[in-house]
């Protein structure tokens, strides 16, 4: 309570991530107080939403109805989630249905038609778009693009991880998009973990990586044949 009141305070957003499912549902529901409370007039509380589980776009949609029932503007960074196989695992382990989407599709899917969903609502919605997915990314400009909204809406943000997609930041940054780097902070006994268990969980880091040195040698070469 006392951060957001100093984030509201200062005009600075706050975004909560998420985690497990298990853990989940208590950060939701604080965070959509905390919006009730200090999301009046802008987006300073955002929640986080993941789209590779399968009841996560019905829940956008609720907490879009929430937002215009109880006059306060939504703030959603929308990733397609990191704890995929976590996830999984202990559903098969415990004996419940898993709470992840079927396939990648889906995960695309949800994604994108969440992101579609904010950009036809932000007179009620404050959007980061949180990916380093090329085609979503171009998606997302493209419907700010359709529905005449400028690329520099205060309500749309667009993020990556330190480290990763720069040429996904630069570019939406010359289109002249909001967008950001996020940047883990804090003790090193915090941070390194942190840093391991994305690595070791996140399949899309693999992918993520591959993409990025096709990217690097593409342009080494095109610097020696300039050279
Ligand atoms: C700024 C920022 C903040 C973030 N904050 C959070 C956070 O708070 N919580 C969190 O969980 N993650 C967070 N992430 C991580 C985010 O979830 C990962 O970046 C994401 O998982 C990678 O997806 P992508 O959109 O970059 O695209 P891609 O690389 O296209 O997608 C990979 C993702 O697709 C999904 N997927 C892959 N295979 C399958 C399959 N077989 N079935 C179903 N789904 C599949 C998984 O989610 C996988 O990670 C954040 C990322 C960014 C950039």
């Amino acid at each position: 309570m006392r951060v957001c009141e100093k984030a509201a305070e200062k005009n600075i957003g706050m975004l909560v991530d998420a985690e497990e499912t298990w853990i989940q549902d208590p950060v939701d529901a604080l965070v959509m107080l905390m919006m009730d409370s200090f999301n009046k007039e802008n987006p300073i509380i955002y929640n986080t939403i993941q789209h590779y589980r399968h009841d996560r776009l019905m829940f956008l949609k609720d907490c879009i109805d929430a937002a215009k029932e109880r006059n306060f503007i939504l703030g959603v960074k929308l990733v397609r989630g990191a704890y995929m196989e976590k996830e999984r695992k202990r559903a098969e382990e415990e004996g419940y249905a898993s709470p992840i989407q079927p396939d990648k599709i889906s995960s695309d899917r949800d994604f994108d038609a969440g992101v579609a969903l904010c950009i036809t609502n932000l007179d009620r919605v404050g959007l980061l778009v949180a990916s380093h997915n090329e085609h979503s990314n171009m998606l997302a400009v493209e419907k700010l693009q359709q529905n005449n909204i400028p690329f520099n809406h205060p309500h749309v943000n667009f993020s990556q991880l330190y480290g990763m997609s720069d040429n996904i930041t630069f570019n939406l940054a010359k289109a002249g998009c909001n967008v950001s780097k996020y940047l883990p902070f804090g003790p090193i006994e915090d941070v390194i973990p942190y840093l391991m268990r994305r690595a070791q969980e996140n399949t899309s880091v693999k992918g993520q990586t591959g993409r990025e040195l096709g990217l690097i040698e593409k342009e080494l070469k095109r610097r020696r044949v300039a050279g």
